[in-house]
């Protein structure tokens, strides 16, 4: 057996990392990749409750891998859910500059799988799923000098990955491999619990860790409830009983006088990991370690985050597993989708911050002043904490999309995100509303490689659509409904759009010239003489139209059946109201 016959050639290795492991981040050291990998594959032979998986490649060519801890040794999680566990998927080292969660996943396993009687009783209904190393080409990429104001640990990871993105900008788009094998691993375990581990810098305080949970805004009634009710209290109690209390993530209200004037929420977008995950309804947290404290307790803080966060989801299992259910059911039926919020700067609420006072002094390196935070001047003082959002805009949803075919690289985003698509059964032509963008404005610096559109204004005409056999047929009716409204709608807050996808709509393809097109407008106007009307009223009206005969001719074109009907209008159609139609 696989098991048994490696046994003492693993024993060897598994007690030789286990002897490291007390000691690796106690010396401002992290593990690299290899180390990892070798040290799961070890677990996985040790433990038939626990599971090294492969799910697809990484754009530096090696696979993403996730470890399952399951006590009751079932790793189909179709049966899992069946089964009403409640699953936990912890991403590492998206920034692999940030490594604790990387070490501290580590530590877990190890803890958890050391003692089986133990694992049944503290994991009881929960797995858990771990990302061991999310960006690995990042986290191959090592150096003590990719983090300017990071100290240790002594080796760390770059932010990009191995095509240079940001991955914890890339759940909408999906331009990595990483992020569309992360999809993968997330549809099948549909984690009712995303946690994903960071750390940063700013301001210094006392916190050695600290939390920014999915916006509550974003979530449907039960879930919003019962994450602002039961879950985020849970974790700030529990962890202010232990040396490693959390404060909300510190972003302040004015870098220039440090948190004491407050501090603000963070409304995740889809394209961060929680802003991704908590679209598809899992109670979603990034943990952010802070860079200034001591490595040993960044990652004892991220372990003891996550033990508290596997306490609560088996303690609560019934309560997550119908909270998500609840808000899954209201999402199928709702119509009516927000797609931009703005902070209510009117609101706020108090928190109780640890701090150390800020003072000028003299900087050894310039000789100027400077801004520093005075650690032996700890102060504890409410502050204004500024966490409501309200809704800018929305939209009522229609019954279905249609969605032409010729956009392979976004139907294969809609099927990769499980998304139901039915496909016409034959060439028609169908009354439809189809969207126009009429305004938009294109990022003059590149994000993550592209440029992004923004600020959009958009009519909607309803016309004769020429539609063909396998186009798509997307119904509201779906688990993934946010997901597709988000993408699907122009200005959803990380829409295909939005990310350059249907790019070519930009460019006209037919148009005219001002001698070519004279013949032609002169006989139309012959045939539509209230277009005739038009001109002549705009002319009377307009000087510049008036002494400009290429705009008068732009006029009857832009106003004609000679306009471009595909010019500015998007591949993506509204259905509004149920309507027959022929599918395959
Ligand atoms: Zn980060």
């Amino acid at each position: 057996m696989k098991k048994s016959s490696f046994l003492l050639a693993f024993l060897l290795i598994y007690l030789n990392l286990q002897s490291q492991i007390p000691t690796i981040y106690q010396q401002n050291q992290s593990f690299d990749y290899y180390q990892i990998i070798k040290y799961y594959k070890t677990l996985d032979s040790l433990h038939d409750e626990a599971k090294l998986i492969e799910y697809g490649l990484t754009d530096v060519g090696k696979p993403l891998h996730l470890f399952v801890i399951s006590p009751e040794k079932e790793f189909d999680a179709a049966k899992l859910h069946a089964q009403n566990k409640t699953i936990i998927l912890i991403n590492n080292g998206i920034h692999p500059g940030e490594p604790e969660g990387i070490d501290a996943s580590v530590l877990m396993a190890l803890k958890l799988l050391s003692d089986a009687k133990k694992l049944k009783k503290e994991l009881g209904n929960v797995v858990l799923c771990i990302i061991p190393v999310y960006n690995i080409g990042g986290h191959l990429n090592r150096s003590a000098y990719h983090r300017a104001n990071q100290q240790t640990p002594e080796l760390h990871g770059y932010r990009g990955n191995a095509r240079n993105l940001d991955l914890n900008r890339d759940f909408a788009k999906l331009k990595s491999q990483n992020a569309q094998s992360f999809v993968s691993i997330f549809q099948e375990w549909k984690p009712q619990i995303f946690l994903d581990t960071h750390t940063t810098d700013g301001s210094d305080h006392q916190y050695v860790n600290t939390l920014i949970a999915t916006h509550p805004v974003k979530l449907e009634k039960p879930m919003k409830q019962f994450l602002n009710e039961k879950f985020v209290p849970y974790l700030y109690d529990e962890l202010k009983k232990t040396p490693y209390e959390i404060c909300p993530y510190v972003e302040t209200m004015d870098w220039n006088k440090g948190p004491e004037t407050g501090i603000v929420g963070f409304l995740d977008m889809p394209k961060f990991s929680t802003g991704y995950t908590s679209l598809f309804h899992s109670y979603s947290f990034m943990t952010e370690n802070h860079i200034f404290k001591d490595y040993k307790d960044r990652v004892l803080s991220v372990w003891l985050f996550m033990e508290t966060l596997i306490k609560f989801a088996n303690e609560n299992n019934p309560s997550i597993n119908k909270t998500q259910k609840e808000a899954i059911e209201l999402t199928k039926q709702k119509t009516v989708y927000v797609t931009d919020y703005e902070m209510d700067t009117t609101k706020f609420e108090w928190f109780n911050f640890k701090g150390y006072e800020s003072e000028i002094s003299k900087s050894p390196l310039t000789g100027l002043e400077r801004v520093v935070y005075n650690q032996n001047k700890k102060y504890q003082k409410n502050i204004p904490y500024l966490n409501q959002f309200i809704a800018t805009k929305s939209i009522r949803a229609p019954y279905a999309y249609l969605l032409s075919q010729a956009y392979p690289e976004v139907i294969h985003r809609l099927k990769l995100n499980g998304v139901k698509m039915n496909r016409l059964a034959c060439d028609t032509t169908i009354e439809l509303n189809a969207y126009y963008i009429d305004n938009y404005k294109k990022t003059t610096r590149p994000q993550q490689g592209q440029f992004p559109n923004y600020d959009l204004n958009i009519s909607i005409e309803k016309m004769p659509i020429q539609c063909f056999e396998g186009d798509y047929i997307i119904e509201l009716n779906q688990h993934a409904n946010e997901y597709i409204v988000q993408m699907l709608e122009p200005d959803g807050m990380d829409s295909f759009f939005k990310w350059n996808f249907f790019d070519e709509i930009l460019e006209h393809r037919e148009y005219f010239s001002p001698i070519g097109f004279e013949e032609n407008a002169i006989a139309y106007l012959l045939k539509h003489p209230e277009l005739k009307q038009q001109l002549d009223q705009a002319v009377q009206n307009d000087t510049t139209l008036a002494q400009s005969h290429y705009l008068q001719l732009k006029f009857i074109y832009d106003n004609s059946e000679f306009a471009e009907k595909k010019y500015r209008r998007l591949p993506v159609y509204r259905i509004e109201t149920k309507i027959k139609l022929p599918v395959k």
